[in-house]
């Protein structure tokens, strides 16, 4: 007999509690998956609760960078997560051998990374930063001192403009939010003039001076409740907007479009590797567990605190 959807959630229900297991999810989850959660999140948010947790095992429904962090902060801790090739594009776009000799290229920088990158490369960087505080932290380094940013260019480019800063930038980039198409935007804005159209800084410049707001998701989810606008062109991860239909449900969001739009090329096939059975595995057997060298855990928590230091 196949288990229904209703039997998997109360199997991972009862097995979290037998395990001791705190389950944390991304925004860009699939429904389900945030239902069931402990705690969903943003990456900062994401790595200030994984740092807190007090269960003996962590489920990180996100994607494989998402788990390090976590293992990262809170090592005694085992962290499971529900596919191991949950991977990240950007992530894998900034290769520890090459990123190691960019920055043995550019002696006497400050490296400021994006969250999105493996453990190595936090071990190699100064300090982390998210979407949310990149500017903040940008901002607080010291004028006369040379930047380093990686491994996002778009997100790079965007803090440079805001901060009005000249950065050394890793030519990286996400899949999901590079796929978005200026043509279709164009289009539904003239669709839909009243809408507001919101966008990730993950995204590519033409796309964001289409935007009227700019910021990382947990920002974006604020936006749709302060702002008076009844309708939102969402310019992310469409999986983000299951919550602002929960935060505003009585406004409308529009996912906004790659070139083809009959294609779900802005949906991210990483976070969607992750599905209810998986977790329900994960669960029964304690596997896949995400296992870090130390030396690198411990370089990579030197500059993942520096972050959570400044965003106290
Ligand atoms: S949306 Fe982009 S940056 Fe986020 S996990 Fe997917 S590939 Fe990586």
């Amino acid at each position: 007999m196949t288990a229904t959807a209703t039997d998997i959630e109360s199997e991972i229900k009862r097995l979290k509690q037998e395990t001791d297991t705190v389950i944390l999810a991304h925004y860009y989850q699939e429904d389900e998956i945030q239902d069931i959660a402990d705690f969903i999140g943003d990456s900062l948010d994401l790595a200030r609760k994984a740092q807190s947790v007090t269960h003996s095992q962590i489920l990180f429904a996100g994607v494989h960078f998402m788990a390090e962090t976590a293992k990262i902060l809170n090592p005694s801790k085992r962290v499971l997560v529900p596919d191991m090739d949950a991977g990240c594009s950007l992530a894998e776009s900034c290769p520890p051998n090459l990123f190691a000799t960019f920055k043995a290229n550019h002696p006497d920088h400050i490296v400021v990374t994006y969250i999105n990158c493996t453990a190595e490369i936090k071990a190699m960087s100064d300090i982390i930063v998210t979407s949310s505080n990149a500017v903040d932290i940008v901002n607080s380094i010291p004028r006369e001192k040379p930047i380093i940013f990686a491994p996002d260019r778009y997100l790079g480019a965007w803090v440079m403009k805001q901060t009005n800063r000249p950065m050394v930038l890793w030519n990286g980039s996400c899949i999901v939010h590079e796929t978005f198409s200026h043509k279709q935007l164009v289009k539904l804005k003239v669709r839909y003039p009243d809408a507001r159209v919101i966008a990730h800084p993950e995204c590519p410049e033409s796309i964001l001076n289409e935007a009227d707001f700019v910021g990382s998701t947990k920002k974006l989810l604020n936006d749709v409740v302060v702002q008076p606008h009844q309708m939102f062109i969402v310019v992310t991860e469409p999986g983000i907007i299951h919550q602002m239909k929960k935060n505003a449900p009585d406004k409308t969001f529009i996912p906004a479009l790659s070139e083809d739009e009959t294609c779900s090329c802005n949906t991210c096939p990483f976070m969607k590797l992750n599905t209810m059975e998986k977790i329900q595995q994960a669960l029964r057997t304690g596997k896949p567990e995400v296992i870090l060298q130390e030396d690198i855990r411990q370089q990579a928590e030197r500059a993942l605190l520096a972050m959570l230091e400044h965003s106290r």
